[in-house]
């Protein structure tokens, strides 16, 4: 069936129309066993519609297209060149449907309609034409030998790619995955989250439109414990790529090594911490430290949620940094209202996880500066959340909260800092404020985790690898690296 949202916002004015199945096979079809999934609002928490939701047996269908398309259209068949016109194609019918995609990302988000444009739409586009270019400059070398051989590797494409993704950036998520994936010759059977499927199916209409040869690109929405799991056993997928919880990456790498030893990549949760130090500007580190933490509501796998100042500023910055999150509080509301900086978190769950850790920081003696409480009689809204007089052993200064809610913390020395910013499981972002360069580059170094934001924070960059250190994640994300994990090498020995 077909689902049509007529927008009447002050932002956005029309109407958007989706297909609410499964894209499989280049055609839109029903669940073979009917199932559904409920899409809510996170601004009101009213029901948007339904759409279909994908069983094991469809992930099936949707792997043997993808694995007859690499066989026989795509794969070793589609030229780079084709491969990069097909992927521009794509990108410029997504930026033909720009505000449309923008007005379905923050409906089902909740993020700000604004920011949807600014950051996810513009953000997703700019990979795909990225990757495009990627795709007839996937090169191998050649390798002098002894004897009278000639060797040379090629990057080869691994075949059927499973891809599951998060509710936090939808459309990002998808562009990370699928833009490689395609420049590099693989089919794709992608899950988006059961919590944010909409901007999904819009993409997967465009995915014809573009001539993409049917099996190429199968989108099927599911619930993760169903439709996520078939993907993470099914044996002809050979390589399996996921962005979410780290309590899920090892569920689907489990699932992985006992079918067929699938090869995974894994973008999982952060613990970031944002290190400020006497000597940095300290009205940017203020508003850096804040979008750090702020940004998307607090979901974000970069968040910096452990916010440590030397105390020497520790009362200047809490005063500039309380003020940013009072006006970020009083700029909370509709996504769709221009003004708005702060919308709800994505689904009812998710508002109670993040009041749950705000109760249990409470519990355990920390202080709640500002914020602490819902915004608002309906929809998912949380009031961005200082705490202060944490202790290193607290549920909130440990677990991943996904949620805007920060602990500010006072230290002394450079080699404390370390010692603490790094005691913690997760490895993924570190901030750093200082205008000495060598401290600023001595700490980044000394920091574990895949990136280190010197005097900023949250930007990724696309041509700048992504990815984890410890348990945030195995494998990295855009720029050449992502073309590297796409591709498998071939050795080829010439006798001549
Ligand atoms: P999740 O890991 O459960 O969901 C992410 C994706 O994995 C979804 O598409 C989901 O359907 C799928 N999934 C779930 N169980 C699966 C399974 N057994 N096999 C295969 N796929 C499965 O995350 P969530 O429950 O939506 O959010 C919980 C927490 O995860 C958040 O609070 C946050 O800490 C973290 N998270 C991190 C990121 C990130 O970008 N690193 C994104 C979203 C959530």
């Amino acid at each position: 069936g077909t689902y049509t949202h007529s927008f009447d916002t002050p932002a956005f004015k029309g109407d958007v129309t989706i297909n609410t199945g499964l894209f499989i096979n280049g055609q839109w079809v029903d669940p073979v066993e009917e199932s559904t999934i409920d899409v809510f609002n996170p601004a009101t928490g009213k029901l948007i519609t339904k759409v279909s939701a994908a069983g094991p047996k469809d992930v099936d269908l949707a792997v043997q297209a993808a694995q007859k398309a690499y066989k026989t259209t795509w794969g070793l068949h589609t030229p780079g060149t084709v491969r990069g016109k097909l992927l521009n194609k794509l990108a410029d019918l997504l930026e033909k449907n720009f505000d449309e995609f923008a007005a379905l990302e923050a409906l089902d988000t909740g993020k700000v309609f604004d920011k949807a444009k600014a950051i996810d739409i513009t953000g997703a586009l700019a990979v795909f034409r990225y990757y495009a270019g990627w795709a007839d400059k996937i090169q191998g070398k050649t390798i002098e030998t002894t004897e009278n051989k000639l060797a040379y590797t090629r990057r080869e494409p691994f075949g059927v790619c499973g891809q599951i993704i998060p509710w936090n950036f939808p459309m990002v998520m998808l562009s990370w995955k699928v833009g490689p994936a395609l420049a590099t010759g693989n089919t794709i059977v992608l899950k988006p989250s059961e919590l944010t499927p909409l901007t999904a199916l819009k993409f997967a209409s465009l995915i014809n439109e573009a001539g993409f040869p049917p099996g190429v690109v199968n989108i099927l929405n599911g619930y993760g414990p169903v439709a996520g799991q078939a993907i993470a056993e099914h044996p002809k997928i050979t390589k399996i790529a996921f962005t979410g919880s780290t309590l899920t990456g090892r569920k689907i790498m489990k699932a992985a090594a006992e079918t067929n030893l699938k090869v995974v990549t894994l973008e999982l949760g952060g613990k970031s911490p944002t290190i400020i130090f006497d000597d940095a500007d300290l009205e940017q580190a203020a508003k850096w430290a804040a979008a750090g933490i702020y940004f998307n509501m607090g979901q974000a796998c970069t968040a910096g949620s452990r916010i440590f100042v030397q105390e020497g500023i520790y009362d200047k910055f809490l005063e500039k940094f309380t003020g940013i999150t009072q006006y970020l509080t009083q700029k909370t509301g509709d996504p769709f209202t221009s003004g708005t900086e702060h919308g709800p978190q994505v689904s009812q769950l998710q508002f109670d996880r993040v009041m749950g850790y705000i109760e249990s920081g409470r519990s355990e003696g920390a202080k709640v500066l500002v914020g602490g409480e819902r915004h608002g009689e309906e929809g998912y809204f949380i009031k961005p959340t200082i705490f202060t007089d944490c202790k290193p052993e607290m549920k909130i200064i440990r677990e991943e909260i996904f949620g805007p809610v920060c602990a500010v913390m006072k230290f002394k020395t450079e080699e404390e800092v370390i010692e603490v910013a790094n005691d913690t499981t997760y490895g993924l972002g570190c901030n750093v404020f200082s205008l000495n360069i060598n401290r600023a580059i001595r700490v980044a170094h000394a920091l574990e985790a895949g990136s280190a934001w010197v005097n900023c924070a949250q930007a990724t960059e696309l041509q700048v690898p992504f990815g984890g250190y410890k348990q945030s994640g195995i494998g990295r994300e855009l720029g050449e690296y992502a073309i590297d994990t796409y591709t498998q090498v071939k050795a080829v020995h010439i006798n001549i």
